[in-house]
C-alpha cells in the first residue's frame, strides 16, 4: 500500500509538473507569435524590428532552457547504482564548472576527505551538486570564492557548498525547490528542484543557511549505509 500511495504521489506531482510546464513554455510561444503577426501585418521600422527580434530571440532561449531543465528531470530514474569514490567525483565536478566559475571570476577551493565512499546514481548525484555549484557561482556576479567540503560523521556524508554571494532571506529559502521560483532574468527555476529532489530520493536531506549580502552554505546530509564506507 505504501508503495502505492508514493506512486499516487509521484504521479500527482508529475501531472502538476507537467501542466505548470506547459504554461511556461506557452508564454514565450505567445509572445513569438504575437509579434510574428504585428510583423507580418504592418510595415515596421527598421530599429523597431531588431527589438521584436532581440525580444524574439530571448523568449526562444527561455522555452529552450525549461525543455532541456524539464529533460533533465523526465529521464527516467537509471538504475545505475554503484559504490562511488566521493573524492574523485568531486575533483571532475570542480574541473566541469571551472570554465564556468572563470567567467564569473569566480576561484573554487575545495577541501574533501580523502577514502569517502558512497553507494548511489553518480550521475544522478553529480547533476544535483553541479546545479548547486552553478547557484553559488551565479550568486557571486562580481566574484569570489566558491568552497566545497566534504567529510564524514558517524554514519553519514556531509557536502558543504558555501559561497560569497548575495544570499537570501528566510522567506526566499523557504521558496527554493519549488517550481519555476527564479529571481535571475534567465532562470529557470529548475536547478534546486531538481537538487533538493534528487537528494532527498537518495534518502539524504539539504540545509540552507544564508545571509543577505554575505553568502549561502548549502549542507547535503546523506546516509551512509552499513558496509558502504571504508572503515
Ligand atoms: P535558477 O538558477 O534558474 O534561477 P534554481 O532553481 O537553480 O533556478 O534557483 C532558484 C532561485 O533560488 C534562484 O533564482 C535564486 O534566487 C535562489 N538561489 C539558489 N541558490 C542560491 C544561492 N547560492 N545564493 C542566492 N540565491 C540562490
Ligand atoms: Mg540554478
Amino acid at each position: 500500500l505504501r508503495k502505492e500511495v508514493e506512486r499516487a504521489e509521484k504521479m500527482y506531482l508529475v501531472g502538476e509538473l507537467a501542466a505548470s510546464f506547459a504554461h511556461e513554455i506557452r508564454n514565450p510561444l505567445t509572445v513569438v507569435s504575437g509579434f510574428l503577426q504585428l510583423m507580418g501585418k504592418n510595415q515596421i521600422a527598421e530599429e523597431a524590428k531588431h527589438d521584436y527580434l532581440r525580444m524574439m530571440i530571448t523568449e526562444l532561449e527561455r522555452a529552450q532552457a525549461i525543455i532541456s531543465d524539464y529533460l533533465a528531470i523526465a529521464k527516467p530514474k537509471s538504475d545505475s547504482i554503484q559504490l562511488i569514490q566521493v573524492e574523485p567525483l568531486l575533483r571532475q565536478i570542480i574541473e566541469l564548472m571551472s570554465p564556468y566559475a572563470h567567467m564569473n571570476t569566480v576561484s573554487i577551493a575545495s577541501s574533501i576527505e580523502q577514502g569517502l565512499q558512497l553507494k548511489a546514481d553518480a550521475s544522478r548525484l553529480s547533476q544535483s551538486l553541479i546545479n548547486i555549484v552553478k547557484n553559488g557561482i551565479e550568486a557571486m556576479p562580481d566574484g569570489g570564492n566558491l568552497e566545497i567540503k566534504a567529510y564524514r560523521q558517524q554514519r553519514k556524508l556531509l557536502i558543504e557548498i558555501s559561497d560569497q554571494g548575495i544570499g537570501m532571506t528566510q522567506a526566499e529559502i523557504d521558496r527554493l525547490g519549488t517550481p519555476f521560483y527564479t529571481t535571475k532574468e534567465k532562470g529557470t527555476g529548475i536547478g534546486t528542484m531538481v537538487a533538493l529532489g534528487i537528494i532527498g530520493s537518495m534518502g539524504g536531506r539539504t540545509e540552507v543557511h544564508s545571509e543577505k549580502g554575505a553568502g549561502t552554505t548549502f549542507t547535503i546530509i546523506l546516509p551512509i549505509r552499513r558496509g558502504e564506507a571504508r572503515e
